[in-house]
């Protein structure tokens, strides 16, 4: 990798130092590893520790152009750059004297100053320099001379980037108080790679805030908006069993009118009961707090047992419940006793919905584009009109066409099918025409091949 040991001539080798600047003269520099740029050692420690700040490719800052022009004018240099150096490519943060942009890493100035985070490089004659002469910005336009960088260095020791001062014009040397300037203008460009850093995570914490704000803001609107309709829905069967009651108490009633109230009493508490358990569980399946564990299902034998229960169950003894599955039906990705909970309820509701009889067919096919299951269950009951159809998956909606024939509901087993099917990653939907009957319908996704998923 890049960090293995190569020709490399570590820079204080050489001769010519001024004070902290290391001179060089052409061949004594750091020679390029197989890439064509020298190698760093610990290079990829070294760009792990540049990736942490996230600077790079961010946009132009006026804060480090300031810096660019600092360095050229303590250094009396017409350009000037802040450099950060990444895995294959040089990438320039600020400019003065030219525009910004990207360039390769072989042909990065930049590439042989990070070698030494401790020094200060300066090469006084480029042109002069067999590694350098032939680089495009030297042998052409704008034909530079004189290049001198000071390492950005981390708080670990890496360097970074640097800032890095050329010129048209050779200049016989780095003046110790030039070289001191530009390491303090790193250090300054060092201090403010960390505040933006620091900036940018302070701002990423306050989205997380606000999200988590919005998200503590939508739960409890939910559950004011629960036990508004909570409160509204169990007031009716409340009231009549107050009624009841009253009647059996105030009342000289005969055993037989007595033992008929206390039945309706029963039942109202039963469905009290279960619209409890239905808003519990409707309460944690909206707040994703149940246990949830998918694995591949075979629905061929799931829909048969729950197709099984209703050919003995009185109240579909005027249906013909049928099932068809296609052939090399996938598995599907699912929490069985999830899935076997939406079925149910659809079979319940196709029987309860169509009074008069009549087929319910139960279809499983996969989609089109073979990614997901399709489960369907097909009655001929009274149908749901287009407004009905808009809010069917809705807490406690109700159809007019059901409270108009007095069949009884709580209007939360759709809702909890809507959100067991999303839970899934699925949809979930209804075609029908009022007076025709209703197809409800929800899709899952299949499960991978290596779990039994399409063939
Ligand atoms: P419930 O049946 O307890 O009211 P659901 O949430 O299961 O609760 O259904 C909500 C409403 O959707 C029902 O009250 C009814 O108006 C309508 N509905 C559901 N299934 C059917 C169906 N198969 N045919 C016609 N209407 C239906």
């Amino acid at each position: 990798m890049d960090d293995a040991p190569d020709a490399l001539t570590p820079p204080d080798s050489t001769e010519g130092r001024v004070g902290m600047v290391t001179r060089h003269s052409g061949a004594t520099l750091a020679a390029p590893g197989a890439r064509g740029y020298p190698v760093v050692p610990r290079d990829k420690e070294r760009l792990d520790a540049l990736y942490e700040y996230g600077i790079l490719d961010t946009p132009e800052d006026p804060a480090f152009n300031d810096l660019a022009r600092i360095a050229a004018t303590l250094c009396s240099a017409p350009l000037a750059m802040v450099n950060l150096v990444d895995h294959e490519r040089q990438f320039m943060k600020a400019a003065y004297g030219f525009a910004r942009r990207d360039v390769p890493r072989e042909l990065s100035f930049c590439a042989h100053a990070i070698v030494d985070p401790s020094r200060v490089l300066a090469i006084p004659d480029l042109a002069a320099d067999a590694r350098f002469d032939s680089h495009p910005i030297v042998a052409d336009a704008p034909h530079l001379r004189f290049y001198a960088a000071a390492p950005i260095v981390t708080d670990d020791g890496f360097a970074i980037g640097t800032v890095c001062v050329m010129d048209v014009a050779p200049r016989p040397d780095l003046t110790a108080d030039d070289a001191e300037a530009l390491r303090a203008v790193a250090r300054q460009a060092m201090a403010l790679i960390e505040l933006r850093r620091d900036r940018a995570m302070v701002r990423k914490a306050n989205l997380r805030l606000e999200e988590t704000n919005a998200r503590l803001e939508d739960v409890s609107r939910r559950k004011t908006e629960i036990i508004s309709d909570v409160s509204h829905e169990f007031r009716t069967p409340l009231t009549t069993i107050l009624g009841y009651a009253e009647l059996i108490r105030d009342e000289d009633l005969d055993p037989g009118e007595t033992r008929e109230f206390a039945d309706d009493i029963v039942r109202d508490v039963q469905r009290l009961t279960r619209m409890m358990e239905n808003v519990l569980d409707l309460e944690r399946l909206e707040a994703r707090a149940t246990a949830f564990r998918p694995v591949s299902v075979e629905l061929p034998s799931l829909l048969e047992d729950e197709v099984a229960r209703w050919e003995v169950d009185e109240a579909a003894a005027d249906h013909a419940v049928s099932l068809s599955v296609k052939i090399g039906l996938p598995c599907v990705l699912a929490d069985a006793d999830r899935v076997a909970q939406v079925v149910r309820n659809f079979l319940a509701n196709a029987v309860k919905y169509s009074p008069d009889g009549g087929a319910i067919d139960v279809r499983a096919e996969p989609t089109a584009d073979g990614r997901f299951v399709r489960v369907s269950v097909t009655d001929h009951g009274i149908g749901i009109s287009t407004e009905g159809q808009a809010r069917i998956f809705e807490r406690f909606a109700r159809t007019q066409e059901a409270i108009a024939r007095g069949i009884r509901g709580t209007g939360l087993g759709l809702a909890i099918c809507r959100q067991i099917v999303e839970l899934h990653g699925g949809t979930i939907g209804v075609e029908s025409l009022a007076g025709c009957g209703s197809t409800f319908w929800f899709t899952l996704p299949a499960a991978p091949p290596a779990l039994g998923g399409a063939p």
